[in-house]
């Protein structure tokens, strides 16, 4: 007789991890089936995002950027600091300590909860069973009542520029140098080309991206994602748009790539690669053949809005379903998929679900873009305040960005906040908060706000969009 759970989830990343702890929360016998083994070589929860994404990402976009602030950005000030260096291999470490700190506390809660971490690999079974194999390759088998599948997604290759050791890397490989390419090409302007492209610039790298669109950013707002294209350019990641790489030599010089752009052939020498092209679902290996779990036409889990998939007891979470391939989407999800399982209705809105691109200045932003409401036909009204009319943007000296509201033109419902500028992952949640209470943008306009904020700007591009913004001129009524 196999083990029998009430519910085992597959893949202990931020999608199954958080949906394991509620369910064990709401009194469900769980276990969580997770393969990870991380770079000592020992078994890991955490999965994508603590281990190598959200958090490394961070941990050496903060260390980078302290340094670039250091060894360019202090005199300003009045701050003088001579001698400046970066001991990449101390930030690699101090990231991967902080890996390791948080993925041990994934680990502690799992205890705490009582959650049973079933550890290998995971294959769903017809009638709600799951085959464990281990890393000595023995196979055991477990059952549940439900099942939720959230092993998350990895990274996209490309023929024309193939992995190769330590010098054309995925994102996993470039959170590991422990130098500093001189010259380093990252193939896709997307939020991971941007935030690593970003990381070995401000370290010292000359780094071109190559994108293969000609539009820059099209799920960001265009108006933000202009201006943060010419704050990007200014920093010096040289950003070639319209460009298609179609091969690549690696060899002792380095990496040779050849790609064509709106000029013609192009060539490019550098010494690393960073390939950052999307993430796909990891769906290989997921199901024996005699299961007949669907997928839907791009190769993700079919679910409906409840996360359920064609089989009765088992859902599917995450970066395997679709929506953004967000953290927070889908521990959202893993929480209304427990509380489902335990009988309570659970809801989660997707319209409102805030997304950041970590570089400096930061994008973040929440709801409907301009083009979008454009393109739907909805009358709309827009406020912009820029950060360099904001006292405490200058005070930081850093009053590059602004903050842009949409509101529906009638209702003056908010229906999207965007902002460019330092610190604005903080910000963005009083847009999400708003929008998740169907606020208005008069709501905003009369709320206090603390002075001198960053927050402020949000208050005034409340006030902009009804012509009344206190500190910019406005139109003329
Ligand atoms: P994952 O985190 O991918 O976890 C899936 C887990 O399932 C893995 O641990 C895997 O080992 C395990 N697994 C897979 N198959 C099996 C199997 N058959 N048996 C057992 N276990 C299995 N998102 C943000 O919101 N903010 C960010 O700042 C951010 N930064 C990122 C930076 C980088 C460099 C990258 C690569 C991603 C980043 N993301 C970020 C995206 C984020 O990491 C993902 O959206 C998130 O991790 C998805 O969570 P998940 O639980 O669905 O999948
Ligand atoms: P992405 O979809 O954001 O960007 C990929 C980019 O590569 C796109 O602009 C695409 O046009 C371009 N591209 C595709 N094929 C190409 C080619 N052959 N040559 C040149 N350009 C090409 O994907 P990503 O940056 O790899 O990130 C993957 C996922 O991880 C994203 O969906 C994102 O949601 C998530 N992520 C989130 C964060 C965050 O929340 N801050 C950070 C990192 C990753």
């Amino acid at each position: 007789m196999s083990e029998k759970f009430d519910v085992i989830v597959l893949g202990a990343g931020p999608a199954g991890y958080v949906a394991a702890i509620r369910c064990a929360q709401l009194g469900l016998k769980t276990a969580c089936v997770e393969e990870w083994i991380n770079k000592k070589g020992s078994p890991a929860l955490g999965g994508t995002c603590l281990n190598v994404g959200c958090i490394p990402s961070k941990a050496l976009l903060e260390s980078s950027q302290i340094y670039y602030e250091a060894s360019k950005g202090l005199s300003e000030h009045g701050i003088v600091v001579d001698g400046v260096r970066a001991d990449v291999p101390q930030m690699i470490s101090s990231k991967d300590k902080i890996v390791e700190e948080l993925t041990g506390g994934i680990e502690h809660l799992f205890r705490a909860n009582n959650i049973t971490w079933l550890k290998g690999t995971g294959k769903l079974m017809p009638e709600r069973q799951i085959a464990v194999q281990d890393s000595d390759g023995n196979t055991s088998a477990y059952s549940a009542e439900n099942i939720i599948l959230a092993t998350g997604s990895k990274s996209i290759e490309i023929g024309a520029v193939p992995l190769h050791s330590d010098v054309v890397v995925d994102s996993s490989g470039a959170l590991d140098w422990e130098s500093v390419p001189q010259k380093l090409c990252v193939i896709g302007a997307g939020v991971i080309g941007l935030e690593l492209g970003s990381v070995w610039r401000r370290l010292g790298a000359e780094v071109v991206v190559l994108e293969a669109q000609d539009v820059f950013l099209p799920m960001v707002d265009q108006q933000i994602a202009k201006d943060s294209f010419r704050q990007f350019t200014r920093q010096g990641l040289d950003i070639k748009l319209g460009a298609r790489v179609m091969s690549s030599q690696v060899d002792g010089n380095g990496v040779s790539l050849q790609y064509t752009d709106s000029s013609g052939e192009q060539n490019l020498t550098v010494d690393r690669v960073i390939v950052a092209v999307g993430r796909r679902p990891n769906i290989e290996q997921l199901t024996d053949p005699e299961t007949d779990l669907l997928m839907d036409e791009r190769g993700l889990v079919h679910v409906n809005d409840a996360c359920e998939t064609n089989l009765p007891g088992v859902w599917a979470i995450g970066d395997l379903v679709r929506g953004p391939m967000l953290a927070h989407k889908g521990s959202e999800e893993g929480v209304a998929v427990a509380e489902r399982i335990a009988g309570q209705h659970s809801h989660l809105n997707y319209d409102a679900i805030p997304s950041v691109i970590y570089t400096h200045p930061e994008i973040s932003w929440v709801g409907k873009t301009e083009e979008q409401l454009k393109e739907a036909g909805r009358e709309y009204k827009s406020g912009v305040f820029p950060f360099a009319a904001s006292g405490r943007a200058k005070a930081q000296r850093d009053t590059g960005g602004m903050v842009k509201i949409l509101s529906d033109k009638h209702t003056d419902e908010l229906l999207g906040m965007h902002i460019v500028g330092g610190h604005s992952s903080e910000l963005i949640g009083h847009g999400v908060t708003v929008m998740e209470f169907q606020g208005t943008s008069e709501d905003i306009a009369r709320t206090v706000f603390a002075h001198p904020t960053l927050s402020e700007a949000i208050h005034e591009a409340a006030l902009a969009a009804d012509n009344r913004a206190l500190h910019i001129p406005n139109r003329k009524r």
